[in-house]
Order: C-alpha cells, then structure tokens, then sequence
C-alpha cells in the first residue's frame, strides 16, 4: 500500500509529532524538516537576495492538509497562511471526498502569453496577416533567447494577432504562445517579447510600447473535480443549500468575489508555500472569471442522479518549481519535497484541487452553522493575543469569550482585569 494522507487526529498532535509524521511521509532530511518549522528563519542572506532593501524576513504560519487524494494519489499539502480555519476546512473537504475517490485532475500544457502592443499601424488588417504569414521568423528569434527552455521541450510555438480598439483607435496585438515546462514564465517570456518587438516594427511599420507576459493564461489552465457524497455533508438539505450559495455566486459579483476570494484562500495558500507568485495567480484567476463579460464562479455545483453533490473548477495556473523563490527559499523547497510534485502542471492541478476543496468547505459552512463557528477559537485567541492577554490567561479567555459568544478586544481586556482581580483575591485568601 502506498503513503496515505489519512492521519487521524492530525489536529490534535503537538507541532513535534506533526513534523514527525511529515517527515516520515516525504523522508525529509533533518534539515527541510528544519526549514519546515521555520525555526531560526532564512539565513540572513537570502532575503538580501531576493528583493531590494531588504531588513529580514516576515514569518507567516505553515500548516499541512491532510486527506487529499489526487487522481489516486495521496498528498499532504503544505499551506502558508495567516487566516485561521482554512487548513482545517480543506482537510475536511478532502475527508469527504475520500470516500468517492477524492479529486481528479487535468490540465493544458503550460503554455504563457507575451503581449506585444504595436501602435500607429494605418493598416492594421494587413499588418495582422504580415505578422502570421511571417510568424515563424518571430518564432525562430524567439526561441534564440532560451536555449534552455528549448532543450527541455518548450520554447515559443506560436502566434496570435488581435485588433483592439482603444481610446486612441486601433491597436495591433501581438501575442507569442509560450511553452515555459516547469517554470512560472515571466522573465522566460518577457525576454521573448522585448527580442522580437523591433522585427514586429520592421514587419508592420508601427511602433512598438509594451512587450510583456499576460496574467490571464488562458492557455495554461489548471481543472479539478470531485464528488461529495450526501451523507458526508449533512443530506439532502446541505447539498441543495451549497447549490443555491453557488447559483447566488452566479447571479451577483459582490457574493462571487467573495465566493472566489474563498477558493483563493486555498490556492494561495499552497503558492504561498511553494514560493510561488501569489499576485500572478490571483490577477489569472479573477480575470478568468470575468472572462464573459460578467464576473462569475471559478467553480460550478450541482447534483449527481444520485443526490451527490458535485463540484468543479477551472482557472490559470502560472505556476513554477523552477526560477522565483521556489529554488532559492528553503522552505519553499522542502514543501516541493513534501508535496512530491514532479511537474509544474502537476503543482498547478494540486493547487486547483485544493481551491475546490476550500470553496466546498465554505459553501457548506454557510449553508449550515454559518462560517462565524469555524472560526471561533482560533480567531478568539488572536483577539485575546491582539488585546495583550498574558499568555498564561489566553485559555480561559477565549473560553468565556466563546461562551459569551462576545469576541471583542475591549471584552478581552475586561475579562483580563477580572481574572487577574480574582487571582489576587484568591492569593490573598490563601
Ligand atoms: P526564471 O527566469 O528564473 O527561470 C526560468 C528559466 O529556467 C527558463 O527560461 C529556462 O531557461 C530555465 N529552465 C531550466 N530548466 C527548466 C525547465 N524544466 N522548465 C522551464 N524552464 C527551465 O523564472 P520565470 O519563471 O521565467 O520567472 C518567474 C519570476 O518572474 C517570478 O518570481 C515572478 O514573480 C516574476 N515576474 C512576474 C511577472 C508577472 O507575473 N507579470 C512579471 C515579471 C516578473
């Protein structure tokens, strides 16, 4: 039998024995498990590498899903996050799913788009078939810049040209498909684009602005699928109540943003820890989602014949396991390690996976007791920590703060006072 995800109590254990476990899981060496706890951060070398002005690092909890399956395939998912329940509510989900064989996943190849905008072209019509009867001229210089990326099968492999109308008349597109394998893709296709733009010139008359990669990869998109069954999530009521949270979503952008703010909380979570680019993933995926015209789901529900529930999703997924922080962080690498990803497209589908996992998790809070209980204790004890409670008060507070159901700073800071007058009451007594 192969490693499972399935880890019972999970939540329950101490960091030391969750550490333990994932070590075993992924065999670890000491050091990734090391770099895992973040303990001692990044040397401090490394962020002096990584961006300007650099002063430290800014430490952000790293928590581990359990229970996915993935196409047959256990993962346990490495999440780097501030929100409190997200890690639980996506292992959850995927508890659910077990049942009906968890997630299963597809993907395009990772193909990223270069814009080239070329401006003051009084034919744009004939500039637009100029630049396709050409195109291989374009897509030979291209692929002169990335040896590299040729040798591991990608490089430049095609050619698009768009007209789009702007305030200031017609502007000729252009825009190179990508192949960038294991990488996000930026710096590989922004390259391209800046080598190509003066023979685009030459090509077409006009003068060329902006040579840059698009964030909307419509080219590069990442699928996730599962079933959950009725019983798991409540019945029939559960499962008719996340439909209609899902067709609210549909009908109305101020519900869909947070509908898709929702699935994001997972997936960004998981690039977060991959070190990957967590703007690139969000400004792909929202404006997939407006792709319509109209702003929309990034997932679909409805029901099996059989009264399951069935959830989908599809976004851009500019993901990398090479270049970025991904190589140069070191826990970065070791939740590569962990997650046991081969491919980008591979990190991509576990990514998309988890986003639907995490949306479910939501959608049937809300149809249920209300995302407020989930959130609770966790979200109690930073309030207690915000209102400067001493760490040895920071149970009981939370306890009557939740029982209370009143979690307020000025509420924490009375209860405080309270215990510490009661306290010195008792000392005094005793
Ligand atoms: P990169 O340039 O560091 O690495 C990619 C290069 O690695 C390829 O060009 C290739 O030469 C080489 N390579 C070796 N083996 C490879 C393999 N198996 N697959 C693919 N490439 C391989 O990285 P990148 O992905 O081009 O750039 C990512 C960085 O760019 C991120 O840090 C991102 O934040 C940043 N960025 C993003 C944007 C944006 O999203 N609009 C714009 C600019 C920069």
């Amino acid at each position: 039998m192969g490693r499972t995800s399935r880890i019972e109590g999970f939540y329950k254990m101490g960091m030391a024995e969750r550490i333990r476990i994932v070590k075993e899981f992924a065999e670890l060496t000491p050091e990734e498990a090391m770099a895992l706890t973040g303990f001692g951060g990044l040397n401090p070398d490394i962020p002096d590498k990584m961006i300007e002005n650099a002063v430290g690092s800014f430490p952000v909890p790293l928590g581990i899903a359990v229970n996915f399956t993935i196409n047959g395939k256990d993962y346990l998912i490495p999440m780097a996050i501030e929100e409190p329940s997200v890690v639980a509510a996506a292992s959850n989900s995927a508890k659910m799913a077990r049942e009906k064989g968890g997630f299963w996943t597809s993907s395009t190849a990772p193909v990223m788009i270069g814009q080239i905008q070329i401006t003051g072209v009084k034919d744009p019509n004939r500039a637009k078939h100029v630049l396709l009867e050409r195109k291989h001229e374009i897509l030979d210089l291209a692929n002169k810049q990335d040896p590299v990326l040729v040798k591991v099968g990608g490089g430049a492999k095609d050619l698009g040209v768009r007209i789009i109308h702007t305030l200031h008349g017609p502007s000729v597109i252009v825009h190179i498909h990508v192949d960038v394998r294991d990488a996000m893709g930026a710096n590989a296709v922004n390259t391209m684009a800046e080598a190509v733009a003066p023979m685009v010139e030459e090509m077409t008359g006009g003068r060329v602005y902006l040579r840059i990669l698009s964030n909307l990869a419509t080219h590069r998109l990442a699928r996730a699928r599962a079933i959950w069954p009725k019983e798991a999530l409540g019945g029939d009521e559960v499962v008719n109540g996340v439909i209609e949270a899902y067709v609210f979503a549909d009908a109305d952008p101020y519900r869909c943003a947070t509908h898709n703010k929702g699935i994001m909380n997972g997936i960004d979570a998981v690039m977060l820890a991959t070190g990957n680019d967590t703007r690139a993933i969000e400004a792909g995926a929202h404006a997939y989602a407006a792709m319509s015209g109209s702003y929309k789901p990034l997932t679909t529900f409805e029901k099996t014949p059989e009264g399951d529930l069935v959830g989908t999703i599809e976004l851009p997924m500019a993901v990398g396991l090479i270049g970025g922080a991904t190589k140069v962080h070191p826990t970065a690498r070791a939740c590569i390690k962990l997650l046991g990803v081969k491919t980008a497209q591979e990190l991509g589908e576990v990514a998309a996976a988890v986003g639907l996992a995490q949306n479910l998790a939501a959608l049937r809070a809300l149809a249920t007791v209300g995302i407020q209980k989930g959130h609770m204790s966790l979200h109690a004890r930073n309030i207690a920590a915000s209102a400067g409670c001493p760490p040895e008060l920071i149970d009981e507070v939370v306890r009557v703060m939740i029982a209370e159901k009143k979690i307020r700073m000025d509420r924490a800071q009375e209860i405080v006072q309270e215990l510490t007058r009661e306290k010195s009451k008792q000392s005094k007594m005793g």
